[in-house]
């Protein structure tokens, strides 16, 4: 370990970055410390499933020491996916090769406990959610938990996502509504109670879209399958509307109303889900949102640069984490290690959010978006 002294280094989010910041840095002999607002491990429903490229979100876990319990967990026929109008009719469908690894699927629960279980005990301090960070730039700086406690430490990582509280320490920058919505529901049982759309949805997954609505339906462990209905619309659509998040029924009916020109193969989506409705508007922050280089505070993963979902999130997450953790094991002194990581960093996520800028469009365009079929044969 080339540091010099010991830093008193604190994470703040148990997210997919975190976590893996902390275990590349413990596999070099780096303690850190991770405070995350849950109350345990398992208290929140993690959501979804993921898929881990080989040319990021793998590197990590290569890097942390568990990209082969990763393959043990993984559902690699979840790269299928099949790609419709919105009459129904297939336009493109993936089946992967055998012992092709590309990009497969895990539970986010499960990717959190492969990477829970790989750090030393006590290194989790949940139910600290963090209110501010204070102190010069040059450090120490102190967290301020809800709680009324606080810790000081040399270097804090903000790895806590979209609506980072560590951000504010460096930015006044904030996400931007990207004018697109997501509705989220899901089906249970589905090979027993929801046949058809298990056989629309296959291993993997399903979109359609015609330029003004979309879809997303994925297949997830556990015999469930969760399905994004995608609109241009205000943030505020469902109160707009008169109703209320929980009003499933009468989501329903206004959802039928604006897909009514689509396959009732396609409708089933709408109809047959278990609800209830989850609205999630995407946000983003500005391409090329940047901040003025401090010694003692950083970023990784969304805080840093919160961009549309096209499956592209957790896999620069991982490798922001990665990179941050060998810059700390490899340089002499924690602020040259954070002006390589930031170095790298920063030049990759803006050119990769100049390139999917406005792209929120893409997932309710008519054409095979990028990321359906990027690494994959057609
Ligand atoms: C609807 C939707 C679908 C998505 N689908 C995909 C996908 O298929 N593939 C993909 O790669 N990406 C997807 N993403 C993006 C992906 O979820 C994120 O990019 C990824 O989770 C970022 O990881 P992270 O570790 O930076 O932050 P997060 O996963 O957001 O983790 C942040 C952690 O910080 C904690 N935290 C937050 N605030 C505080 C606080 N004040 N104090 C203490 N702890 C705090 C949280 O509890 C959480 O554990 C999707 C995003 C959305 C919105």
């Amino acid at each position: 370990m080339p540091l010099s002294s010991s830093p008193r280094i604190a994470i703040v989010g148990a997210g997919p970055g975190g976590l893996t910041c902390a275990r590349i840095l413990q596999r070099h002999g780096i303690a850190a410390t991770v405070y995350d607002r849950d109350a345990g491990p398992h208290t929140r429903n993690q959501g979804g499933t993921l898929d881990l490229h080989a040319d990021n979100g793998q590197i990590a876990l290569r890097e942390a020491g568990l990209l082969e319990e990763f393959f043990e967990l993984a559902r690699p026929e979840g790269q299928e996916m099949r790609q419709l109008n919105a009459s129904g009719a297939v336009l493109f469908h993936h089946v992967p090769e055998p012992g092709e690894q590309f990009k497969p699927e895990i539970d986010r629960g499960r990717l959190r406990d492969l990477l829970l279980g790989s750090l030393k005990p006590g290194t989790v301090r949940w139910g600290h959610t963090l209110t501010a960070v204070t102190g010069p730039s040059e450090g120490p700086r102190r967290l301020h938990f809800s709680d009324g406690t606080s810790v000081e430490c040399d270097l804090v990582i903000g790895a806590d996502g979209a609506w980072s509280r560590v951000r504010r320490a460096l930015t006044d920058t904030a996400p931007r509504y990207t004018g697109i919505t997501f509705l989220e529901a899901w089906f249970h049982d589905v090979t027993a109670r929801h046949p058809e759309v298990a056989d629309l949805v296959g291993q993997g997954s399903a979109a359609a879209a015609d330029g003004r609505r979309g879809m997303f339906a994925q297949r997830n462990g556990g015999d469930h399958i969760r399905v994004y209905l995608i609109q241009r619309a205000p943030a505020d659509w469902i109160t707009a509307a008169g109703l209320a998040p929980e009003d499933t029924d009468r989501i329903r009916a206004l959802l039928l109303e604006r897909y009514r020109d689509w396959s009732p193969r396609l409708r089933q989506l709408i109809t047959d889900n278990d609800g209830p409705y989850h609205d999630r508007p995407i946000f983003a922050l500005p391409a090329g949102h940047t901040w003025q280089h401090s010694p003692s505070v950083t970023l990784l993963g969304d805080a840093a640069h919160l961009m549309p979902p096209l499956g592209v999130g957790v896999n620069l997450a991982l490798l922001d984490a990665c990179d941050l953790a060998l810059a700390l094991a490899r340089h002499d002194g924690v602020d040259k290690a954070v002006r390589a990581y930031e170095d790298t960093m920063l030049p990759r996520s803006t050119e990769l959010a100049l390139r999917l800028d406005g792209a929120a469009d893409d997932l309710i365009s008519t054409d095979l978006p990028d990321f359906a079929t990027s690494g994959q044969q057609s």
